[in-house]
C-alpha cells in the first residue's frame, strides 16, 4: 500500500443535486476490470460506479464522490428508495460467486474508505451491497464475500 489509483471520468452521472454520501453500496462487476472501465466510459451504457477495484487492488475512479453515479437502480436502504441519490457505489472486479475477493481488493477498499469515513460520518451500518438494497433483483455480492468485507471494515473502523 498505497494502491495505485487512476481516474477515468465517466459521462454517466448526475452533477446535481449533489450525492448525499450517506454510505456505500458495494458491487461486483462480473466482467474484468478493463472491460468495466471501458463500459462506463460509453454514454449508451448508462451505468457507472464511483470506483472500481481490480484484483490486484489498483483502483480507477470513474465518478467524483459529490456526483450521483448510476449503479444501484431500483433500490432501497435505510428506509429510502433510490440509493444512487445518497450512496456511493464501489465495485470489485470479478464475480464473487466464481472467485472470492482477493486480500488486495479488501485492503484497497479499506484504503479507499479511510479518508472518507470520519468526515462523512460513516459507520459499519452505512455499508451495504447491491444484493441487500435490491433483494431478488441483484445478487452481488456473494453473501459469504459480503461477510468477509464487513469483517474487514469492522476490524479497521469498529
Ligand atoms: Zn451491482
Amino acid at each position: 500500500m498505497p494502491f495505485t489509483e487512476t481516474q477515468s471520468l465517466s459521462p454517466n452521472h448526475d452533477a446535481a443535486p449533489p450525492n448525499e454520501r450517506r454510505g456505500v453500496v458495494f458491487h461486483h462487476t462480473a466482467i474484468p476490470f478493463a472491460d468495466t472501465v471501458a463500459l462506463m466510459l460509453r454514454p449508451e451504457s448508462r451505468v457507472s460506479y464511483h470506483c472500481v477495484i481490480d484484483r490486484d487492488g489498483s483502483r480507477c475512479r470513474l465518478v467524483p464522490d459529490h456526483c450521483v453515479a448510476w449503479h444501484a437502480g431500483a433500490s432501497e436502504f435505510m428506509g429510502r428508495a433510490g440509493c444512487n441519490a445518497f450512496m456511493l457505489g464501489v465495485a470489485f472486479a470479478g464475480d464473487t460467486y466464481r472467485e472470492p475477493l482477493t486480500s488486495l481488493q479488501l485492503a484497497s477498499a479499506i484504503e479507499w474508505l479511510a479518508p472518507r469515513w470520519e468526515p462523512l460520518g460513516w459507520t459499519a451500518e452505512r455499508m451495504t451491497d447491491h444484493r441487500q438494497v435490491a433483494p431478488g433483483r441483484k445478487a452481488d455480492l456473494n453473501p459469504a464475500e459480503w461477510l468477509r468485507l464487513r469483517e474487514a471494515i469492522r476490524a479497521r473502523f469498529g
